[in-house]
């Protein structure tokens, strides 16, 4: 983990989105190329979605990596191991 997920400053822009990542796939749904894989906060916690950007038909949902910078007000002990009492 680095030191930008931990000291960051507000936003500076009006407003906040995140980045929809093409993922070169199709869409066994609607046959759709426009298949994107971005950031999303859910009843499960924060996780990393692929989507058809046409019919929002779901493909897919993993873990955030630390790569993936999600959230970006993860703790510093966010991905350490959780011990039995939690
Ligand atoms: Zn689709």
């Amino acid at each position: 983990m680095g030191v930008d997920r931990l000291l960051f400053g507000p936003p500076q822009e009006p407003t906040v989105s995140v980045e929809r990542i093409s993922t070169n796939q199709t869409c066994p749904a609607c046959g759709s190329h426009e298949v994107a894989r971005y950031p999303v906060a859910n009843f499960i916690g924060p996780r990393m979605v692929v989507k058809c950007q046409e019919c929002f038909t779901h493909l897919a949902t993993t873990v955030p990596t630390a790569d993936d910078h999600w959230p970006p007000w993860a703790s510093a002990t966010s991905d350490w191991p959780a011990s039995r009492n939690g």
